[in-house]
């Protein structure tokens, strides 16, 4: 268990912080000390989330932004600067995807994929830099991709090329921004059992048991599992850690199974 001190005076802004993993990290940032600013469209539901973190005694705010909007991003960076005082972390979680086998996939589908997983990570990170580089902690940025990135991903090339577009552009990052103390890390999550997208891509689709078994742990993920990796990653414990990619997928990417 982390001490509860572990993020304490630190600011952190997620973007998707309203999804599922988004708010996982959202929650566990806020019990660790951090003060949270959740980002992503859907006013409901950043409400919602907004309020369940209030009721733990959190100190957060929700901004209404797409990411795929460079402008949105800057004001929403600037509007949590402005609110709380400094940014620390920055966790670019936001995230589309669909199945389509790549033959079917119109421009418009994989631009939009792009745009939301790439575009709206560089973004972030754009206009996260100048606080970032003031942290009194050291900047930390925390994007979540998968290892299907890197393997490739049949039936979403679109999500398998920007995941393998925000490690490159991670790694990049991690020099050109070492020295000014800011590490850059990327989160590779393996199926969740407990959000909607793995519900969603495996159970519903009748691939819960092949999904399962392709892990090297035979089991699904919790979301609390990247979350607390999110955690490592944004503390003093990773100070020396940059340019990493953390994966968290029970060994599923070292395991093949055929049917
Ligand atoms: P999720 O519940 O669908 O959350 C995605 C979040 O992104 C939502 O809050 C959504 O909110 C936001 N979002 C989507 N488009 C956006 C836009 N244009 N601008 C701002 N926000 C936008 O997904 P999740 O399962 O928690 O996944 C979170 C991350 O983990 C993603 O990067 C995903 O690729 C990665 N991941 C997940 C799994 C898994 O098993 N679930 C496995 C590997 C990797 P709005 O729609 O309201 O904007």
């Amino acid at each position: 268990m982390f001490a509860p001190d572990t993020l304490k005076n630190r600011v952190a802004f997620i973007t998707g912080g309203a999804g599922d993993i988004g708010f996982e990290i959202a929650q566990t940032y806020g019990r660790l000390g951090a003060r949270v600013v959740i980002a992503s469209r859907n006013q409901t539901r950043l409400e919602e989330a907004l309020s369940t973190l209030q009721q733990q005694g959190i100190e957060a705010a929700a901004i209404a932004t797409d990411v795929r909007d460079a402008d949105q991003v800057k004001r929403a960076i600037d509007q949590t600067v402005g609110r709380f005082g400094a940014l620390d972390i920055l966790v670019n979680n936001a995230a589309g995807n669909f199945h389509c086998p790549t033959a079917g996939l119109t421009p418009n589908g994989w631009k939009t994929v792009i745009d939301i997983d790439l575009n709206g990570t560089f973004y972030g990170c754009l206009a996260a830099y100048e606080h970032l580089k003031r942290s009194a902690h050291g900047g930390s940025i925390i994007s979540i991709i998968t290892m299907l990135g890197l393997t490739g991903w049949p039936g979403a090339a679109h999500a398998a090329a920007a995941k393998a577009g925000i490690l490159s552009l991670s790694r990049t990052l991690a020099v050109e921004w070492g020295g000014d103390g800011i590490r850059v890390n990327t989160i590779s999550p393996g199926p969740i059992g407990d959000t909607e997208g793995a519900k969603r891509m495996y159970l519903d689709t009748g691939r819960g048991d092949l999904e399962r078994r392709k892990t090297a742990l035979n089991r699904f993920g919790a979301k609390a599992d990247v979350a607390h990796a999110a955690v490592y990653l944004a503390s003093d414990m990773a100070g020396y850690v940059t340019g990493d990619n953390l994966v968290v997928d029970g060994g599923r990417w070292l395991k093949y199974v055929a049917a």
